[in-house]
């Protein structure tokens, strides 16, 4: 254990109502691991926080000893931003209390939920947060990137639906950031990512859903293409309430796939309609008929069972990495090349995912969020997935070749949740006309750069 760490350790020890772990300690083995297997790091202390005096306890000595510091809610960065070697990790899974409020339509959750928390409380009074697709995600990290996920067309960003953040700063102190309360704050957390202290509480808005109609399907061959073009051309007019994504991948080998279709490219589509299911009906066969699709399948889902239908495609202690960008418009050339991109895909697990952002994510102003330009509505992310690390370089490779080829066709602009760790030269890009404001926030509040491990927004230099 290093000097540095063995001071906080000492000084938290005398004050902390939480867990302290140490590399030696029977439960550090399982509370060091985070999702992405690629990043498996030794922190030299995890300090497993109750509530925010230990938040405050262990930022405070940290900053004090200049102990680097992860901050963790559900361990999902792709880029593995909650944990560090060494430093300390700062772990929020024991605060994760949620309340809601049904006549309000609102909810208060702690910094340490999981998406799944918030939608098991939030459904019990048939409200829904808009967030993410994979219910073990961590909610924290993923509303301050931005958030989207299904209901984004028809509620916008998780990021658009907080209005109200209770941080914990590098100080130590407490700020509340929200409409009235240090305005600026507010904006660079909507978006910003955790670049600006602990958030230990959310307030959010909530909306009226219990029941959708989710149709999938798969094409093949030529129809790989032709959907993905009938899919691009119709997003434009599509209402709100429909989310089409498609995901280009390697058909997988289960029984409702023929039998000589098993293991071959596939435009793998999931139409999901929030609001009058008859009208819905019409939009999800509409778009499931384009082509000769198969493994047709269409049902009435509750939210619950949307939100946890994609868990297992995702699962802990793979190994992921990914690169993203935005699109204005898709021509056919960009892709043709992902479709031929799929011919020599190392991996049958990794994807092409193909989403539309537009509806009500898509007119939020850029100036109101750090989350920024909405305007190039197509998001592409190239996900590689697979188990073994001696396939790394030939997956990673994979995406790279691909994202350097589509790279000239995107807009600028990423999604810092879909980025990796290798990209920080992005993190600017990302930002863009909002940069300036970002970073005079950061200098205001985290003048030491204190939480430096994310998707980095440095301090002015003066
Ligand atoms: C399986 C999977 C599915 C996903 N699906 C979606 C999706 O549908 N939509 C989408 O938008 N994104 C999605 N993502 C991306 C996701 O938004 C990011 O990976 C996000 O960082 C996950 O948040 P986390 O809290 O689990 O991450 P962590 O690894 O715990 O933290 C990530 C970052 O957030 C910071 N942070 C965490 N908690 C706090 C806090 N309380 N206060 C301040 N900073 C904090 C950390 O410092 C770190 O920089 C998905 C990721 C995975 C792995």
């Amino acid at each position: 254990m290093s000097k540095a760490i063995a001071e906080v350790h000492s000084v938290l020890r005398r004050q902390f109502h939480g867990d302290l772990l140490r590399p030696s300690d029977g439960e550090y083995d399982v509370a060091r691991n985070i999702w992405n297997g690629m990043v498996a790091r030794k922190p030299g202390l995890i300090a497993r926080c109750t509530d925010v005096a230990d938040v405050q306890s262990a930022v405070r000595a940290a900053a004090a000893a200049g102990v680097l510091t992860a901050i963790r809610c559900g361990g999902h960065s792709l880029a593995g931003f909650g944990t560090c070697d060494d430093g300390l990790v700062i772990d929020l899974s024991r605060m994760r209390a949620v309340s809601v409020n049904a006549q309000t339509q609102r909810a208060r959750f702690e910094g340490g939920c999981l998406l799944g928390h918030i939608d098991a409380a939030t459904q019990k009074v048939g409200l829904a947060f808009p967030a993410g697709v994979v219910s073990h995600t961590g909610a924290a990290g993923l509303v301050l990137g931005g958030g989207t996920g299904w209901l984004n067309r028809l509620h916008g960003l998780s990021c658009d639906n907080v209005v109200g953040f209770t941080v914990v700063v590098a100080d130590g102190s407490i700020a509340r950031a929200n409409a009235k309360e240090n305005p600026e704050l507010f904006r660079a957390l909507r978006g910003g990512g955790g670049n600006f202290g602990v958030v230990t509480e959310f307030e959010v808005n909530l909306h009226p859903v219990t029941f959708v109609l989710f149709g999938a399907g798969m094409c093949f061959g030529d129809d790989i293409p032709a959907i993905v073009k009938q899919w691009r051309d119709f997003m434009a007019y599509a209402p709100d309430n429909l989310r089409w994504g498609i995901s280009l991948t390697i058909a997988p080998h289960t029984e409702n796939i023929p039998a000589h279709l098993r293991g071959r490219p596939v435009a793998s589509q999931g139409l999901l309609w929030v609001g009058d299911l008859e009208e819905g009906r019409r939009y999800v066969d509409r778009g499931l008929s384009f082509c000769n699709t198969v493994a047709v399948t269409k049902s009435e889902l509750s939210f619950l069972t949307l939100q946890t239908m994609a868990d297992h495609e995702f699962p802990h202690g793979r190994r992921y990495y990914t690169k993203s960008g935005y699109f204005k418009s898709l021509a056919d050339q960009e892709i043709q090349r992902m479709v031929e991109a799929l011919v020599t895909i190392p991996s049958p697990a990794s994807q092409i995912e193909l989403s539309y952002l537009g509806g009500a994510a898509g007119r939020v102003a850029a100036s109101e969020t750090a989350f920024g330009d909405r305007s190039s509505p197509f998001i592409v992310n190239l996900l590689g997935t697979w188990s073994e690390p001696a396939e790394d370089a030939a997956n990673i490779a994979w995406v790279r070749a691909l994202f350097a080829e589509l790279r000239p066709a995107m807009t600028p602009g990423v999604y810092v949740n879909f980025m990796s760790g290798d990209e920080q030269d992005r993190v600017p890009e990302a930002y863009r006309e909002r940069w300036d404001r970002l970073v005079d926030v950061k200098t205001q509040y985290d003048p030491d750069n204190f939480f430096r491990l994310n998707q980095n927004i440095p301090v002015r230099k003066s």
